[in-house]
């Protein structure tokens, strides 16, 4: 395993995300026997950064990891997990719980610190994050009277949390403004660590590049998610795959993902959802030795990038669906196309008549809002014309 130093700890490259741990049954529970022998082996193998949230596996992850992690000494391994307020709301003094938690009776932000402490049995976070920062939660999270951050601050004091961090899908701009507030106040810098979704494809796509800049001038370590994009990187089209098993015969497609990412200094640690021993085990190995692309490497990735057919840059902002008379989720509708351009076997499933890129008035009220430039209907266009293409099943 490789380490990477941080303050006075040595985190793990790869770090175990525990979103997608084995259930009994499609979407059931958490197979716990399953779930605590890859914890186990994962640990045992060098491991030593767990990634939680607080309803990961509609809240049991962090009990399972919990119970798992009790095993071992508390200061072998790191702790994170995360605050949920991109799924809060906060109304004339009171807190109220929002898409997926909807409904979920909690009162304040100390509650949800609390019960989490809780259900992981620790004492302390080595590393507690704002979950999702974006342009969605910022006023949450900014939000003076309730005071989110101004606890964290004070239970960090307290010792209850080592470092203070934040996940975020929002835009490089978002970051900037939200660091530029909380240091504002919290002086000279609160947050240590930044999570957010990396790879040679969103690099440009979803211009993660920009965020690892932004954070890189102020000496952020990042925190990698979705390095392979949910697994898709390991499985490419079959132009841009033959490009990288031509410049390497002998490594995996995956392998390109986490060689790109090795070549980035400020990357702590990379996180993967791991569900089998067989990932893990696979995980591990990618994660045994030090090998960075090397420039030529990077050309052919580049040249692998581009035969993934024309990718729409759009990073999902929203500000385009305000004003849509067909209520279209257009970032959703950008994805799958982009999605259908370059994955093998692309299922388009799940989209009702209504939802469909067909169902564009080519009205033009999206048209000049996207900051990415993007022509909305022209692309609702052509992905209307791929779908109509896929013969049907
Ligand atoms: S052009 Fe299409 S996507 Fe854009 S606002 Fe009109 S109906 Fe919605
Ligand atoms: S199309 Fe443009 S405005 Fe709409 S979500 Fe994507 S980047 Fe944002």
């Amino acid at each position: 395993m490789i380490y990477k130093p941080f303050k006075d700890l040595r985190v793990s490259w790869l770090g175990m995300g525990n979103m997608r741990l084995p259930t009994v049954a499609e979407k059931g529970p958490i197979d716990e026997p399953a779930a605590r022998a890859l914890i186990d082996y994962a640990y045992g193998q060098g491991v030593n950064y767990f990634d939680t949230a607080f309803r990961y596996h509609q809240g049991e992850s962090e009990l399972v990891v919990g119970r798992a992690l009790k095993a071992y000494p508390r200061e072998s391994f790191y702790l994170a997990t995360k605050m949920p307020g991109h799924q809060m709301e906060y109304r004339n003094g009171k807190l109220e719980m929002t898409g997926y938690l909807t409904g979920f009776a909690i009162s304040s932000i100390q509650e949800v610190f609390e019960r989490q402490l809780e259900k992981c049995q620790v004492e302390y976070f080595d590393f507690y994050l704002l979950h999702n920062m974006s342009e969605s939660s910022y006023s949450l999270y900014t939000n003076e009277e309730l005071g989110v951050v101004d606890y964290l601050v004070k239970q960090k004091k307290a010792g209850r949390i080592r470092h203070l961090g934040f996940s975020s899908h929002g835009r490089a701009e978002t970051i900037e403004q939200f660091l530029d507030w909380a240091d504002a106040r919290f002086p000279p810098q609160t947050f240590e660590v930044a999570q957010i979704q990396l790879n040679y494809l969103d690099w440009t796509l979803q211009n993660a590049g920009k965020k690892y800049e932004v954070l890189g001038k102020r000496g952020i370590p990042v925190i990698v998610m979705e390095g392979i994009r949910g697994g898709k990187l390991a499985k490419l089209g079959d132009s841009s795959a033959a490009i990288l098993t031509a410049a390497r015969p002998e490594r995996s497609v995956a392998s390109w993902a986490f060689r790109f990412l090795q070549g980035l200094p400020q990357v702590l640690t990379v996180l993967s959802g791991m569900t089998t021993m067989e990932q893990l085990r696979e995980n591990l190995e990618l994660f045994s030795r030090h090998d960075p692309l090397n420039d030529e490497e990077q050309r052919q990735l580049r040249r692998a990038v581009d035969a993934m057919a024309s990718l729409v840059p759009c990073t999902g902002c929203r500000y385009c669906t305000e004003g849509c008379p067909q209520s279209l989720d257009i970032p959703r509708l950008i994805s799958m196309y982009n999605e259908q351009g370059f994955a093998k076997n692309f299922n388009p499933g799940g989209l009702t008549p209504g939802e469909q890129p067909a169902a564009c008035l080519n009205c033009g009220a999206c048209s000049g809002i996207c900051p990415q430039g993007i022509d909305v209907p022209g692309v609702l266009k052509q992905f209307a014309a791929a779908l109509a293409a896929i013969p049907a099943a």
